[in-house]
């Protein structure tokens, strides 16, 4: 989309009417700078993985993602960078996870958080498709527990997809409804983020189309359906944690208005802050984010003691055992495929009790491991491969969390390579005719998929569902 498309497309006429009186009374003389922004494009940001990109490789790297050697920095997220006319999800860099593509303004209810890599349990309720929790992930550092929770199946599997993309390993992405997780996690977390779903206001600019879905009555639904999950958040949170609130919407109804409800009939929570970016006032589309936090010592009306205790301690979370045949086999892989400073490598040996078996399928669970029993679980940690008859093959998960100097065997490429783009299509590569088994593929030191050598040719093994 040009400039020219982007002006055409919003025109502040096409606005709906109730709508632009609505935000002529709410902001008064700020109204003409806030519906003149509507004539300029939209906003375009990506924040980096840390985990991946060191602060040294950014000015490197940054003109593959960004087109610019010093791009701009989002002021309120360190990791946020603003790109022009550049398609940054094109290079392979995003294949591999070296960035989230994520509008700026939705960069800043995370910083509120008070995310830090101390081993936390966080809980993301309204995760999907998974920027805000890739981007506490990134500060949790691969400690303590993330629970990504989304309602609804279909992106449930997309923000699984994104959590293996940028490598999280400490991650349960789990597809229940507020209620179910409440009735399971009482009083367990210490940090909620609710990303509520909203009427979308602040996305008129960047999709004009949704704004002809907008209607007062959508608004008053949105803020009925925020008044539930932000209850049912209250009940999961421990004492002394700290709920995150945000949406991506300018109206009274939700945002203050949501706080203002909470706060009415959780009277054991404070309200910290609030801050409200929009696009006339900050470089990004509009978001708004309050931060609430549970009183220590406070006693919950919500939280019965016989919810929480349904919270099972991590090991008894790990049924069932690992069979020894096959610990046998999956130690000979990673004895085989990863180099003794692996930390992957490192945690099976020192504590084979981190697995966790589904099926055919093994992960090595968060360090941190409620009880998961009869929730519907679509990733539970770091999938390191699967079981194929006497067989372990490696997932490629893993091969997103892993860095060049973890693999015994591994081809490094440039990022604008040929070889790069021939792999992500699916084709074999060549390799010396000496090399024979696993081969890690990276992109600039960064895992990007498996291959497997053999008499000079490494067979692709980049999951067909992802070629492109
Ligand atoms: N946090 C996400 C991110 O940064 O990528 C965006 C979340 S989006 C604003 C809100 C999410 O809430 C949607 O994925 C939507 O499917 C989900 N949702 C819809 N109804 C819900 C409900 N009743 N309870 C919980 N989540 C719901």
């Amino acid at each position: 989309m040009n400039a020219d498309t982007d002006y055409k497309n919003n025109d502040p006429a096409n606005l709906p009417g109730d709508f632009t009186e609505r935000m002529k009374l709410q902001l008064g003389n700020d109204y003409g700078s806030f519906i003149s922004s509507y004539t300029l494009p939209y906003t375009k940001a990506l924040r980096i993985n840390t985990q991946k990109v060191l602060p040294v490789d950014i000015t490197r790297m940054s003109r593959i993602f960004t087109g610019s050697e010093n791009p701009e920095t989002v002021d309120w997220c360190t990791s946020g960078y603003y790109y022009g006319n550049h398609e940054p999800g094109k290079s392979v860099l995003h294949d591999l996870g070296a960035y989230y593509i994520q509008e700026a303004s939705a960069m800043l209810p995370v910083t509120l958080l008070d995310i830090n890599d101390s081993g936390q349990k966080v809980l993301d309720l309204c995760a999907a498709p998974g920027g805000k929790t890739t981007q506490i992930a990134d500060l949790m550092n691969g400690r303590g527990l993330l629970v990504a929770n989304e309602v609804i199946p279909s992106r449930a599997a997309i923000l699984s997809e994104n959590i293996e993309r940028m490598g999280v390993t400490n991650a349960l992405v789990i597809n229940e409804e507020p209620a179910a997780l409440s009735a399971r996690f009482g009083g367990y977390f210490d940090r909620i983020l609710v990303d509520a779903p909203c009427s979308g206001e602040g996305m008129f600019r960047k999709h004009p189309e949704a704004s002809q879905q907008w209607s007062l009555d959508n608004v008053k639904m949105c803020a009925n359906r925020q008044d539930m999950i932000l209850d049912r958040a209250a009940d999961m949170l421990n004492d002394g944690g700290r709920i995150v609130y945000s949406t991506c919407t300018f109206s009274p109804e939700e945002d203050e208005g949501s706080i203002e409800r909470f706060l009415l009939h959780h009277p054991d929570f404070a309200v910290e802050k609030m801050h409200r970016i929009y696009p006339h006032t900050h470089r990004g589309e509009g978001h708004f984010a309050a931060v609430l936090t549970k009183i220590m010592g406070s006693e919950s009306l919500n939280n019965s003691s016989d919810s929480s205790a349904k919270t099972k301690s991590k090991d008894s979370s790990r049924l069932p055992k690992i069979p020894r045949e096959r610990l046998t086999l999956l130690n000979d892989f990673l004895e085989s495929t990863l180099s003794s400073g692996c930390k992957y490598r490192q945690q099976v040996t020192d504590d084979p009790g981190l697995l966790l078996a589904f099926g055919e399928s093994i992960y090595l669970a968060p360090e941190i491991m409620p009880d998961i029993s009869g929730l519907k679980v679509l990733r539970a940690g770091l999938k390191l491969g699967s079981f194929k008859k006497m067989r372990f093959e490696p997932d490629h998960a893993l091969s997103h969390a892993l860095l060049f100097e973890d693999a015994l065997c591994a081809v490094d490429l440039d990022a604008d390579s040929e070889e790069a783009k021939k792999y992500i299509t699916g084709l074999t590569l060549s390799c010396d005719a000496s090399v024979k088994g696993w081969c890690l593929v990276c992109v600039e030191h960064l895992g990007l998929g498996w291959g497997k050598a053999s008499s000079g040719v490494i067979k692709n093994h980049y999951p067909r569902g992802l070629r492109r």
